[in-house]
């Protein structure tokens, strides 16, 4: 289409260079609708972003959850360039990791200790290394995604380049099933070193879900780690341990920490993340980069005091609201499904006859762009939203519905 004409040549020109021409699955054309969509962003503010040819977008994505402040804010590029101005990186720590880390230790329940690194598969690729260690154990189970290490990817269907004897030492739980979990540590009995899930999964844990794990964990010596790369400066400044009150040994951060600068994190306890000093090798050369860590400390600042979370509830409440009543008015429970905790909310789709749900999903998400909005289902709702854009939103998920009863 002519309106994505310089997206659509770049495109090309990127899928010759680098795979799907993205530098991230998610991110790559394969998740919008191809020809039709922006693929390349050129810049964005607040909550708005504007691709190569000039079309602007509210966007409901946030870069798959980093943005939790807005694109481009003014008091996080002051922090950066600030520290800019001293260095990026030096030949030993800077105090501002300090810093950063005596902040999170402040607001994580459960955070004695913290270790920076860059990614979250990073850091949930060292909290399992932490967990093997500290037990002396081999099997991890996983509930939720981890991330692109092969501890956690083998573990996966279809994912190639992963020695079985990896693959083997993982095993998955369904979410909200405590017995599942029971299950393993009985049939695995004195071999599973950790258990590691996304402590937020579609509606949430249900009543007494998370206790559980703690018990089952406490009783069989595994390390419970939380992922909370996706959850974490979302929902509660300390993550899902404030939110449900059931402290972790361990968790990772990532994504929505700098407000979109690399940065993750594994705190917990010191006993555990200590025995980094002792031979548990979790070590990057960048992992002590300051222009992240500066951001990190500014975005902290600013989720603290301008009440991030409860603007991210009442925001998420009211987009949830409004599309239960859309899908009741167009009559779409069939094929639409409403899944999320208001920070992180959104549409599930469902085949129907002789639609797939791609088909479905496809029909939405062009109408959606073709009226402005970013979104990838489930969105995320950072601090830049207001309430005027969740009704934008609305008006055009409410024309996406109209085209898939076409
Ligand atoms: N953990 C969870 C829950 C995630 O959603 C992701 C990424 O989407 C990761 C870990 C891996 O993070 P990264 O892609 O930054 O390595």
């Amino acid at each position: 289409m002519d309106k994505y004409k310089k997206s659509n040549e770049l495109l090309k020109k990127a899928r010759e260079l680098t795979p799907l021409g993205a530098q991230t699955y998610s991110k790559s054309f394969r998740y919008y609708c191809e020809g039709y969509s922006p693929s390349f962003i050129e810049r964005g503010k607040g909550s708005h972003l504007w691709d190569v040819d000039g079309n602007e977008y509210i966007d409901f994505v946030c870069a798959l959850g980093p943005i939790t402040v807005g694109y481009n804010d003014e008091r996080i590029n002051e922090a950066i360039i600030k520290q800019l101005e001293k260095g990026i990186i030096f030949s030993q720590p800077s105090p501002i990791s300090i810093e950063l880390a005596e902040k999170l230790v402040e607001i994580i329940p459960c955070a004695e200790m913290v270790r920076f690194v860059k990614n979250g598969s990073d850091a949930t690729e060292a909290a399992v290394r932490l967990a093997r260690a500290y037990t002396g154990k081999d099997i991890i189970v996983s509930c939720g995604y981890h991330g692109m290490h092969d501890w956690y990817i083998g573990s996966t269907a279809n994912h190639r380049g992963i020695p079985k004897e990896i693959r083997q030492l993982t095993k998955s739980v369904d979410y909200n099933n405590a017995g599942a979990l029971e299950k393993l540590l009985s049939e695995y009995e004195g071999q599973i070193a950790g258990v590691i899930l996304e402590p937020i999964q579609g509606n949430g844990p249900e009543e007494g879900y998370l206790q559980r794990l703690r018990e089952l964990t406490q009783e069989n010596g595994a390390v419970l780690i939380f992922d909370e790369v996706v959850s974490g400066f979302r929902y509660a400044m300390g993550g899902a341990s404030e939110l449900y009150n059931v402290a972790p040994d361990l968790i990772a951060f990532g994504k929505g920490m700098a407000n979109g600068m690399p940065i993750s994190a594994v705190a917990g306890k010191k006993e555990i993340i200590d025995l980094i000093s002792e031979g548990v090798f979790v070590s990057t050369t960048f992992g002590g980069e300051t222009l992240s860590m500066a951001a990190a400390i500014k975005t902290i600042e600013i989720l603290e005091t301008e009440n991030a979370f409860e603007k991210f509830w009442s925001l998420g409440k009211h987009m949830k609201e409004g599309l239960e009543n859309l899908i009741s008015q167009n009559n779409l429970g069939d094929v639409l499904l409403i899944s999320g905790l208001g920070p992180h909310c959104g549409l599930i789709f469902k085949g129907i006859g002789d639609l797939s749900y791609l088909d479905i999903n496809t029909t939405y998400q062009q109408k959606m762009i073709e009226e402005g909005i970013l979104s990838l289902g489930i969105n995320n709702i950072n601090l830049s939203h207001s309430k005027e854009e969740i009704d934008a939103y609305l008006i055009a998920a409410d024309m996406g519905m109209h085209d898939i009863k076409k």
